[in-house]
């Protein structure tokens, strides 16, 4: 058995540098598996301008890079890993990257979501350039846009809604000819004189991979098989998220819909391991309030390590 940690870090984002650095300044000398996805969501973002601190916005790659100099700065180990195993049946904790085996008196899960994507190739060529799962982070930059939103549920209607404040139309194309999203956000959406609707239909293609930006979408109706290009310069993308807990089936409580479950912010089922930022927070998922459990979830360690008088 090698030596155990005090605390092992799951995740490498806003959370989990976060928790880092809290952890690194408390001594508790955190070892990091940041993941092959360093710095997760904010990585597909250009500009940020809501992250409070940076008058001019910074870029999303910036912002982790400096994040991850701060963690380090205190002593944080980062390897740039994925976790593929753990076991927290018993104590102290084991976490696995490949075949190598780590040990933790504490273990603090912040591996996030990612929003699910429709698998097209254009869109993942267009990402950054038109193409966004995130309106509260890029709406401002389309400005008396035309934009489209695909999806019925309430994320489709808020990121519709938020665009209103920018666009100057927003298309929403659902699959079906019925929202999922709740009645008081359909009754939102429905009223705003800016949002459109068009029903039964799927985005088969985004235009224009050649002018490296969007310049509308190519949807199919499912029910008449007619094609056609609505042009636009924005589409955003809201299918809804999948949390990143495939490895901790099993292991702590997850709900319906496979985040973590939370008590106090940030403790899991299993006393000692915690969870911050979008791996259980399906309501905000702001790299700001993944920042701030981040750092909820690295006091309530120390506090922890302090009780059980491993620190
Ligand atoms: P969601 O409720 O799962 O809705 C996803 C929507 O995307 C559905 O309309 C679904 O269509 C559609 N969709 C899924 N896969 C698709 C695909 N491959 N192609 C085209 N369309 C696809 O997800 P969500 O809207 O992100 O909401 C998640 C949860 O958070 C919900 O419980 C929601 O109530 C909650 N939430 C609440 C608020 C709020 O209250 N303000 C805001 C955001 C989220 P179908 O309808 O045909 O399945």
């Amino acid at each position: 058995m090698g030596d155990v940690e005090k605390v092992i870090i799951i995740g490498g984002a806003c959370a989990g540098l976060t928790a880092a650095i809290y952890t690194a300044r408390a001594r508790l000398d955190p070892l990091v598996f940041t993941g092959s996805m360093f710095g997760g969501q904010l990585m597909m973002t250009t500009d940020v301008e809501n992250f409070p601190g940076f008058p001019d916005g910074i870029q999303g790659p910036e912002l982790m890079d400096r994040m991850r100099r701060q963690a380090e700065r205190f002593g944080a180990r980062l390897i740039y890993e994925d976790v593929t195993k753990v076991d927290f049946s018993s104590r102290p904790f084991r976490v696995w990257a490949g075949d190598k085996e780590f040990l933790a008196h504490s273990v603090i899960i912040a591996t996030g979501a990612k929003p699910r994507t429709l698998g097209l190739e254009s869109e993942e060529k267009l990402l950054g350039k038109g193409v966004s799962y995130c309106a509260v982070c890029d709406g401002a930059f389309f400005k008396g846009s035309d934009v489209v939103v695909v999806g019925g549920g309430d994320s489709a209607m808020e990121e519709a809604l938020h665009l209103t404040q920018h666009a100057n139309s927003v298309t929403v194309i659902h699959r079906r000819d019925k929202l999922r999203a709740s009645k008081i956000m359909q009754e939102r959406a429905f009223a705003n004189p800016k949002i459109s609707f068009i029903w039964d239909s799927v985005v088969e293609d985004i235009k224009d991979v050649t002018k490296d930006r969007v310049t509308g979408v190519l949807i199919r109706n499912v029910k008449t098989g007619d094609k056609r290009e609505i042009p636009c310069e924005g589409v955003f993308i809201a299918i809804g998220h999948e949390p990143n807990t495939k490895i901790f089936e099993g292991q702590v409580e997850l709900d319906e819909r496979g985040y973590i479950k939370v008590r106090d912010f940030v403790k899991t089922s299993v006393e000692g391991v915690f969870a911050a930022g979008d791996v259980h927070d399906h309501r905000f998922r702001q790299a700001i309030t993944a920042s701030a459990f981040g750092c909820m979830a690295a006091l309530e360690c120390e506090r922890h390590l302090s009780e059980k008088g491993i620190i």
